[in-house]
């Protein structure tokens, strides 16, 4: 396993040399936080599960590419899990590509995992969150089904008849149809690979003759955009999926419900109309579907995390985690009203786990912190967070997972406007800057960007920019350019880009990140699409148009804009050069988001106006 100085991937599964980017491999305690140390674990399982999965037996051809990336992408998990039991990774799993694979999946955009790839740059483009996130997602679907035993010898079989050759998609159904008579799996797989998308399920319950519950559940391709239309016959299968739909109830009841590419009803016995009954869909969410309860149901899940002591819990963190995500999602894409998914998080200064936390931030606060900036909103988000930031404290200790929530719900608590944090955070950057008073790894990347935010000056950039250039640790390298990245002092941005443009002390391999963090930066983002704009042929020059990581630049800086100008801006740029290459997925990744926003800012901005207005906050 070796480092390289300049390499773009995370890491290549060369056989016998795997080489990495510095960042991936590279690692010290002394100066690494936590999520870098996650980051290395992880790459480093991943590629050495490319052995078997890639090396070992090598897919037929690059249209089922997602039979080394998919695999590898789940079964990183797996190798770190083995290692690491305290790091809580299989939950994080959610947070980390489950999540995220539904969210560009629900995109009209988004293509099936097996895909048709007849050019070079049909080969860069597959290399794309649906490759190894949502093929890692229904591969971790397909072995909750068979359970861990069956799977395993499956694949192990399949492993064992391809050795030192080529395999299709077909034949790992086959090895593993012939150890589970209990399900076809290649009938059942194939309606998650061959069409793109997936189902959100609608349950209804109704109370029967005999005081049991009858269920209804129905099955639709859920898409994002509410205004986006796509045929069934745009898929081969229709757009239907085969769902096993799991539950469990209040009543501590659990089972499975099978959908055939069809809508279903079943029976449970329990009391309905109990306002304390409750049922959830996709135990601990191992099924890649989204559902869709009645308000009713909502709320009296929501009862129960309010009013039953936490550790009671029979709903797992992947379980509430899974809530949270699949009520807001339904309701940015206008199914659920958007009261219940900010009802939903009244029980969260309840809430002590970190996926759950990062799920209830990236899937509802942070999407309308970046569209609503009332002193109402800011005040509800320090209502429901500020108990669990007091009780965590300041000092960076405990386990794995707590630390990384307390440095999250910083995060948060710096944009509600919570000035406890934001001082001791603005104090630890100075002392660092001024005195060399050590930061822990941990904290180094809060403490440098708020810090930046808050505190730092012109000059202060200059000299970060000079411990940037000197740094040998990668990771510590990474943290300095944040902070760089983020300052708001307009004349050290336009220093950045220049530095960037020229290629002065900064790599290639992180020019993409570096564009990222300026895209985010609200002072920056403007001056950054200026830029673009301006030096487009000039970078494809330099990246060529088949870069899929260049090509992603422009999306990131994009992707946040909500007004009509934007939008037509966004459209003359790409008009004027209609050449995407690589990019032409995330062109219209772009385009569909700035729809969306421009819908949400018009229709559900002012359903959460209002909420706020009427709880008076
Ligand atoms: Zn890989």
């Amino acid at each position: 396993m070796v480092a390289l100085p300049e390499f773009e991937w995370g890491g290549m599964e060369n056989w016998g040399l795997i080489t990495f980017k510095e960042s991936t491999i590279l690692y010290s305690p002394e100066v690494s936080p936590l999520t870098a140390n996650e980051d290395v674990a992880q790459t480093v399982c991943h590629e050495i599960s490319h052995m078997w999965f890639g090396n070992i037996v090598t897919m037929d051809w690059w249209n089922d590419l997602w039979l080394n990336e998919g695999f590898a992408s789940y079964i990183e998990y797996v190798g770190v899990a083995l290692k690491e039991p305290d790091w809580e990774i299989l939950t994080k799993f959610l947070d980390k590509y489950y999540f995220l694979a539904m969210k560009i999946d629900s995109k009209v955009g988004t293509h099936p995992i097996v895909m048709d790839v007849q050019t070079t740059t049909d080969f860069t483009q597959s290399f794309d969150e649906i490759m190894y996130y949502k093929g890692s997602s229904i591969i971790r679907m397909l072995k909750s089904m068979m359970g861990d035993d069956l799977f395993y010898s499956g694949v192990a079989n399949y492993l064992k008849k391809f050795q030192w050759g080529n395999a299709k998609t077909d034949d790992l159904w086959n090895s593993l149809s012939d150890v589970d008579h209990r399900h076809d799996v290649k009938h059942i797989m194939d309606t998650w690979i061959l069409q793109d998308g997936f189902p959100f399920i609608n349950v209804t319950f109704t109370r029967d003759n005999s005081g049991k519950t009858l269920v209804t559940a129905s099955q639709s391709r859920f898409l994002g955009n509410p205004t986006a239309v796509v045929e069934a016959s745009s898929s081969p299968l229709g757009y239907k999926w085969f769902v096993e739909l799991t539950y469990k109830t209040s009543a501590g009841l659990s089972g499975t419900q099978s959908m055939d590419m069809n809508d279903t009803t079943f029976t449970l016995d329990l009391d309905i109309e109990n306002d304390m009954t409750w049922v959830k869909f996709n135990t601990d969410q191992m099924g890649y579907y989204i559902v869709l309860y009645p308000p009713e149901m909502w709320r009296k899940l929501l009862n129960y995390l309010l009013t039953t002591p936490v550790d009671d819990w029979t709903l797992s963190a992947s379980d509430r985690a899974g809530l949270l995500n699949d009520a807001f999602s339904l309701a940015n894409a206008g199914k659920l009203s958007y009261e219940l998914p900010l009802e939903l998080m009244a029980y969260l200064d309840r809430e002590g786990d970190y996926v759950v936390w990062s799920t209830a931030i990236k899937s509802g606060i942070n999407p309308i912190s970046q569209m609503l900036y009332t002193p109402q909103w800011k005040n509800f988000v320090k209502n429901i967070s500020q108990s669990v930031i007091e009780k965590l404290g300041f000092e960076d200790v405990g386990t794995n997972t707590e630390r990384l929530l307390r440095n999250m719900l910083w995060n948060l608590a710096v944009s509600s406007n919570y000035t406890p944090v934001i001082e001791n955070l603005s104090s630890k950057f100075r002392g660092w800057l001024d005195n060399g008073t050590s930061v822990t790894p941990n904290q180094k990347h809060t403490v440098y960007t708020v810090g930046m935010m808050f505190a730092g000056t012109a000059q202060d950039w200059d000299v970060i920019w000079q411990k940037y250039l000197v740094e040998p640790s990668p990771h510590e390298k990474d943290l300095l350019m944040y902070a760089l990245a983020t300052t708001r002092q307009t004349s050290r941005v336009d220093k950045l880009l220049g530095y960037l443009k020229d290629e002065v002390g900064i790599k290639r391999q992180d020019f993409a990140t570096v564009t990222q963090i300026l895209g985010m930066n609200s002072v920056a983002n403007p001056m950054l699409w200026d830029w673009i704009r301006k030096n487009y042929q000039f970078f494809i020059d330099r990246f060529t148009i088949d870069d899929l990581r260049f090509g992603e630049v422009v999306y990131d800086t994009v992707k946040l804009y909500s007004t009509r100008e934007k939008l037509q801006e966004v459209k003359d740029f790409f008009a004027q050069y209609p050449d995407a290459g690589a990019s032409e997925g995330h062109r219209m990744l772009a385009i569909d988001s700035i729809e969306k926003n421009i819908y949400w800012a018009e229709h559900f901005k002012p359903v959460i106006v209002d909420w706020l207005e009427r709880r008076h906050l």
